[in-house]
């Protein structure tokens, strides 16, 4: 690929970034985007999501950049992109386990579970059926959900006592628990920084020096606008912020897609990229 002579190179979150927190959508920075493609910047999605369920929407948004999953657990590089190759957002990718593997995973959270008598039902234990019924999700995004590379969703059905004797046996394997909204994920100790790092070094090795820029909206997107260059704290629904400004980190003048049109729009205008 060509890249901006700035090398600038946009990562970002989705759900209540660039995506609307309510209604998913994107318009709001659709002109944002344009900008950025007719300066070849690229932009590169990092997420919790799953890489089957970031597909649809690179293909909606015609991206064809390399992208984080499962909150920097993986790494998704199109075939060729560091090579030169023109891709697009179909090119087949190559996925890099950045975290833990599922398998290893799967194997300890059904070890503690044989041993320990702990009570959770995992993604692996469930089929489509049983992922809709616990999340809502229609049959097709269910599908996507479950198609994970690098974490393991569990539905916790014990005590927060044993939630915490089970976190100290994942974390003295040398994983992570995360309590979530709706589930307590495992993975591995990758985040989304780790992610920003590891894609930053490519770029570095195939075209130079990048300026990295960072937007995100939460808590686990902090470490991601650590890593970067120019962080950008997009505004919540309710318009705060989830840190303050400061350093290298600034707060995106509105809320979620709108507030990223507006970071990029004044990066642009101030020529940093
Ligand atoms: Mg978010």
């Amino acid at each position: 690929m060509r890249m901006a002579r700035s090398s600038a190179v946009v990562f970002t979150d989705l759900d209540a970034t660039l995506l609307d927190h309510d209604d998913y959508g994107w318009q709001p920075a659709a002109q944002a985007l344009a900008l950025l493609a007719a300066r070849d910047v690229p932009v590169c999605i990092v997420t919790s999501k799953t890489a089957a369920e970031v597909a649809a929407l690179r293909t909606e948004l015609g991206n064809a950049h390399p992208f984080a999953v499962e909150n920097g657990g993986a790494v998704a590089v199109p075939r060729g992109y560091f090579d030169g190759a023109r891709c697009d957002a179909q090119t087949p990718v190559t996925l890099t386990t950045l975290g833990a593997e599922r398998d290893r995973l799967r194997s300890l959270v059904t070890r503690l579970r044989e041993e320990q008598g702990f009570r959770f039902t995992g993604f692996g234990d469930m089929g489509v059926d049983d992922v809709v019924e616990a999340t809502g999700l229609d049959a097709a995004s269910a599908l996507q959900a479950l198609e994970r590379s690098s974490s393991e969703p569990l539905l916790w059905q014990d005590s927060e006592a044993a939630l915490k004797v089970f976190s100290a046996e994942v974390a003295a394997a040398g994983l992570v628990v995360r309590v979530g909204g709706r589930f307590v994920h495992v993975l591995g100790p990758a985040h989304k920084g780790d992610a920003l790092d590891w894609l930053r070094a490519r770029y570095a090795q195939a075209h130079g020096p990048i300026l990295a820029v960072a937007l995100g909206d939460s808590g686990n997107d902090a470490d991601m606008l650590e890593a970067a260059d120019i962080g950008y704290w997009v505004a919540r629904p309710d318009g705060s912020y989830h840190a303050p400004a400061t350093g290298h980190i600034r707060h995106a003048r509105g809320v979620g897609p709108a507030g990223w049109a507006e970071a990029i729009e004044a990066l642009i205008a101030h020529h940093e990229i």
